[in-house]
C-alpha cells in the first residue's frame, strides 16, 4: 500500500490531537518557528501544520487537492508536504512566520498510526475477497491497480468495522444498550436512523441518553450541526473525542456492540455490486447470448469484469490447448483484420458456461509460414496469464486454423481515445497506461519480449480496463538470454521501436519499455500518430541528435517525464518495466482524488 508521504519526516507525528502536538512544542522549548506536521484527522490526506510564534500556537490544514498537490487555504501548491515545509522555510507567505526549527519526534515516539491505518490493509484485503471472490495474484493485482478507488470505498465505510458502531438499531434499542451496565458520562454509540442512510450518535450524559443527528451534506461530509465537516464518519467521532463541538459533552467510553468485536463485520458495499459474470445453463447460441457487458462508464472496476480472472482454472492444462469445433459459435461481425486473416466475434462453450471470445482466423491459403507464426504466437499467449493481457482460451484447429481469445469489446485503446476525445479524463488514461504498465511488468518477469507494443495492440474491456494483445511478434527469451536477435526484417513498427532494435536487431524488455513511451504519448494525444507525416529515416535521424516527441497538450509533466526515461538512448541506462510501473503507480494513486467530482472541494477552515 502506499505509504504516508510524510513517513520520512523527522519532524511528523502522525495521528496526533491539536493539544498533543502542542504539548510537544512546550517540551521543544516554544522558540519562535519551532514547528511539526501531524495527520489531519479531519480530511482524508491531508496534514496540519503546528507552529510557534510569539509565545503562541498556530495551526495550518494542508489540503490534499483534486490534483494530487498540496496546500494551506489560499497558499501555493506543493508536490509534496515536504516540499510544502520547504517551501515555508525559505517563505512565511502568509504564516505567523517562517518555519525555522523542526520539533523533531524523539526516537522513542514512533510516527502515531490513525485508527484508519491500522485497519485499512485487512479491510482492503477483505473487500476485494468478498467483493469480487478474489485470492492470490489476483487479488493481489486487483489491490495495486485500483488502490485509490478501493481506498475510498473503504474509507467510507470503515465505521462499520468500529466497536461503536451498533448498525440498525431503533433509538429505544440504543437507549437500552448505553443504560445497561455502568453510566458514565461520555459513554456513546452511532448506530443507522430508519432508512435515509444517515447516521445517529447517542450519548450518556448525567444518567441520561441524548440523540443526535449525525449531518451528511451534499459533497459527502459528515458533521454535527454547524460542526466541523469531516470525510467519513470515523473521522468525526475520533475529532468529538477531543472537541465536544457543541455536544453535552465529549465522547469518552465506546458502548461496545458485541457483534461487531465477536464477529468482524464485513464493509457492505456502498455501491451496488455490479453483476458478476454467472454462466446460464446449457444452451448455445448468439441468439441467447449469455453476458450482459457492463456499459463502458467511470464507475466500473476492472475487478467487476469476467475478463479479470481466468477463466479456467489451470491455465497450464495442456489438454485445454485444444477446442472443439463444436464448442464454437463463430459470429459474423468482423472485429478487424490482419494480413493474416480476420479477427470474429464469437461465443465459447466451456464447462462453467459461456464466454464472448475473439476469434482470430487464419486465411485459408494454407501458406505455410504463416500458420507456423501463428502456432507460435499461439503458444506464448498460452503461457501468460495477468488480467491485463488478452488471454488465449484455445486453438481451434478445422479447415482454417483459429486463436479463439477473450474479448476487449471496447476495442483498440487508439480508437476509442480519438473517438471520446471530451469524455474521457487525464486520470482515466493515466489509471489504462499503469494498467498497461503492469502487465508489460507481468511480461519483463516472465522472459518474454512483446517486440509490437502499440496503442492499437492495447485493446479495452472498457474505458477503465485495458489489456494488451497481438502476440504475433513476441518471443520467448530462453533463461540465460538477455535479448532476441531478429535475423529477418519484417514489418516492423519502427516508429515504435528503440534505437538498438532498428540497427541491431536486439530485442529486449527494455524496447518493450521505449515502446511504451511511444504507446504513452499517444494515449496521451488521444490516438495521435507518433511523428506524424515523418518518414522512418528522419525519425532516426531525429532520435540519433537526441531530440524526442513533444509533450502531447493535455498531457501531465510527470508523464511526459515517464515517457522521456523510456526515450534513454541507452538500453542499459533505460528504466525496466519494473522502474516504470512504480513510477505510474505513484503518480497515479497521487492524482486520484478523495472521490468528489471536481469543483467540489471546500476551503479549509483553519482550526481555532
Ligand atoms: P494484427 O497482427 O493484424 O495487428 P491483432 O491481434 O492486433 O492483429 O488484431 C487485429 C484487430 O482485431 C485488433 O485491432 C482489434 O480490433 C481486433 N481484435 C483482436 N483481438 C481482439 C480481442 N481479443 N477482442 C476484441 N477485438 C480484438
Ligand atoms: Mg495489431
Amino acid at each position: 500500500m502506499s505509504a504516508d508521504p510524510a513517513a520520512e519526516l523527522p519532524f511528523f507525528y502522525g495521528s496526533v490531537s491539536r493539544v498533543e502536538a502542542e504539548e510537544q512544542l512546550k517540551l521543544a522549548g516554544m522558540a519562535d518557528g519551532l514547528f511539526l506536521l501531524r495527520q489531519c484527522l479531519r480530511s482524508l490526506g491531508g496534514y496540519v501544520l503546528s507552529l510557534v510564534w510569539n509565545l503562541e500556537f498556530h495551526h495550518y490544514p494542508i489540503e490534499k487537492q483534486l490534483n494530487g498537490t498540496y496546500c494551506i487555504t489560499g497558499g501555493k501548491s506543493h508536490c509534496g508536504p515536504a516540499e510544502l515545509c520547504e517551501f515555508y522555510s525559505m517563505d512565511p507567505d502568509g504564516l505567523a512566520c517562517n518555519l525555522r526549527k523542526p520539533c523533531l519526534r524523539s526516537p522513542d515516539t514512533p510516527i502515531r498510526r490513525g485508527v484508519f491505518d491500522s485497519l485499512r490493509e485487512n479491510m482492503l484485503r477483505e473487500y476485494v475477497k468478498q467483493t469480487w471472490n478474489l485470492e492470490g495474484e489476483a487479488m493481489e493485482q486487483a489491490i495495486i491497480s485500483q488502490a485509490p478507488q478501493l481506498e475510498r470505498l473503504i474509507a467510507t465505510t470503515a465505521h462499520e468495522k468500529m466497536p461503536w458502531y451498533h448498525g440498525k438499531i431503533t433509538r429505544k434499542e440504543s437507549e437500552r444498550r448505553l443504560y445497561c451496565g455502568a453510566q458514565p458520562d461520555g459513554k456513546f454509540l452511532v448506530r443507522d436512523r430508519d432508512e435515509t442512510g444517515t447516521f445517529a450518535l447517542s450519548i450518556m450524559y448525567g444518567k441520561t441518553v441524548y440523540h443526535y443527528q449525525i449531518l451528511h451534506d451534499k459533497s459527502g461530509k459528515y458533521s454535527m450541526p454547524e460542526g466541523t465537516k469531516f470525510d467519513t464518519v470515523w473521522q468525526l467521532i475520533e475529532y468529538l473525542k477531543m472537541k465536544s463541538d457543541g455536544l453535552v459533552t465529549i465522547l469518552r467510553e465506546a458502548c461496545l456492540n458485541k457483534a461487531t468485536i465477536q464477529t468482524p463485520v464485513l464493509p457492505s458495499a456502498r455501491r451496488p455490486a455490479a453483476p458478476r459474470y454467472t454462466p446460464p445453463p446449457g444452451g448455445l447460441g448468439i441468439a441467447t447470448k449469455p453476458l450482459s457487458p457492463i456499459p463502458a462508464n467511470t464507475e466500473v472496476l476492472p475487478m467487476d469484469c469476467a475478463e479479470f480472472v481466468n477463466p479456467y482454472h489451470n491455465p497450464n492444462d495442456l489438454k485445454k490447448f485444444y477446442i472443439q469445433r463444436e464448442q464454437l459459435m463463430i459470429d459474423e461481425v468482423e472485429l478487424g483484420s490482419g494480413n493474416f486473416g480476420c479477427v470474429k466475434k464469437g461465443v465459447l462453450k466451456t464447462d462453467k458456461g459461456q464466454i464472448d471470445v475473439a476469434i482470430k482466423v487464419l486465411k485459408n491459403d494454407n501458406e505455410k509460414l504463416v500458420r507456423e507464426e501463428m502456432m507460435r504466437e499461439a503458444e506464448i499467449m498460452h503461457q501468460l496469464d495477468n488480467p491485463y493481457i488478452v488471454r488465449m482460451l484455445g486453438l481451434c484447429q478445422t479447415d482454417a486454423l483459429m486463436l479463439v481469445m477473450e474479448m476487449a469489446s471496447a476495442g483498440p485503446l487508439n480508437k476509442f481515445l480519438s473517438s471520446k476525445k471530451e469524455s474521457v479524463t487525464t486520470e482515466n488514461i493515466v489509471n489504462l497506461m499503469h494498467q498497461v504498465s503492469m502487465g508489460m511488468m507481468y511480461l519483463e518477469e516472465k522472459n518474454f519480449v512483446h517486440r509490437d507494443l502499440a496503442a492499437r495492440n492495447v485493446l479495452l474491456v472498457n474505458q477503465q480496463f485495458a489489456k494488451i494483445s497481438d502476440f504475433g511478434l513476441s518471443k520467448a527469451l530462453g533463461a540465460d538470454d538477455n535479448y532476441y536477435k531478429a535475423r529477418t526484417l519484417g514489418k516492423w513498427p519502427l516508429k515504435w521501436y528503440a534505437p538498438e532494435c532498428i540497427k541491431f536487431h536486439k530485442f529486449s524488455s527494455k524496447g518493450d519499455v521505449w515502446s511504451f513511451g511511444v504507446t504513452m504519448w499517444e494515449a496521451f494525444s488521444y490516438g495521435g500518430k507518433p511523428y506524424k507525416k515523418m518518414k522512418i529515416p528522419d525519425v532516426i535521424r531525429l532520435i540519433e541528435n537526441g531530440e524526442r516527441m513533444e509533450c502531447p497538450a493535455k498531457c501531465p509533466e510527470q508523464i511526459y517525464a515517464v515517457m522521456k526515461d523510456c526515450w534513454t538512448y541507452k538500453h542499459e541506462e533505460r528504466p525496466d518495466f519494473k522502474k516504470v510501473e512504480g513510477a505510474m503507480r505513484t503518480y497515479y494513486y497521487s492524482i486520484s482524488n478523495k472521490g468528489q467530482p471536481e469543483g467540489q472541494t471546500e476551503a479549509a477552515t483553519p482550526i481555532k
